[in-house]
């Protein structure tokens, strides 16, 4: 039987970035999860500076358009609108493309609140959003010395995709068979 070599590449690395200022009087989401804190990151939709940069990390890997170009900030449509969706939207794009997710690395640089007694529930979170295990998503938290940056968040994103190939989804199919 003839076949055509798959001409995409079998690995793809995603970067994204983003930042958010803070404000009072509205709640903190990151990596999915609302944390308790005196302020929230104040932004059209709700300002979820680690699912932004996580998703343009995606959008990125397959060369797609960005998260402001597929979701406008001048869109009524996401005023408010739960991150979580622009992620999902990108998820579904990668698999489309034929790639699922290796793994993810993730930085967040903010002042305030500490994120380690967070780190696990943020790393499970977004684990589930992304439908990988929890150990493939990593999360370090820095304190910005020095960057006079103390009333934003800041998150730093790479993911690595692997192609999917039809023989592994006819063993991952064999193995549910079994
Ligand atoms: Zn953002």
């Amino acid at each position: 039987m003839a076949t055509t070599k798959d001409q995409r590449p079998r690995t793809r690395i995603g970067y994204g970035w983003d930042s958010h200022e803070f404000k009072r009087g509205i709640p903190l989401k990151i990596g999915g999860m609302t944390l308790p804190h005196n302020k929230g990151l104040g932004g059209h939709s709700d300002g979820d500076v680690l699912l932004h940069a996580l998703t343009d990390a995606l959008l990125g890997a397959i060369a797609a358009p960005d998260i402001g170009t597929l979701f406008s900030p001048s869109d009524p449509r996401w005023k408010g609108a739960d991150s979580a969706v622009f992620l999902a939207e990108s998820l579904k794009r990668v698999r489309a493309a034929g790639y699922a997710i290796a793994n993810v690395d993730s930085t967040l640089i903010l002042s305030a609140p500490r994120i380690d007694p967070h780190a696990v529930d943020i790393r499970s979170k977004v684990a589930e959003l992304l439908d990988i295990p929890v150990e493939c998503v990593g999360l370090k938290a820095k304190t910005p010395e020095g960057m006079g940056t103390e009333n934003a968040a800041i998150a730093h994103v790479v993911v690595l995709l692997e192609r999917k190939t039809r023989a592994s989804a006819e063993s991952r199919r064999r193995v549910r068979q079994a």
